[in-house]
């Protein structure tokens, strides 16, 4: 049920490009919660895509 960290970083990814699935979205946060790793990842996901949106213009 609970991703271990590849997953929730797959699944990271995913949410920026499309809505997860409500079971994914809640397994994921829970992740995130617990794990601090996956949660630096997901904020520099973040900061990077908001980068490239950016940088195009
Ligand atoms: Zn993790």
């Amino acid at each position: 049920m609970m991703p271990n960290c590849h997953e929730a970083h797959r699944q990271v990814i995913e949410s920026y490009d499309r809505k997860l699935p409500l079971g994914k979205r809640i397994a994921l946060r829970l992740h995130l919660l617990a794990c601090d790793a996956c949660t630096n990842f997901a904020r520099q996901m973040k900061l990077l895509r908001y980068a490239m949106r950016h940088i195009d213009r």
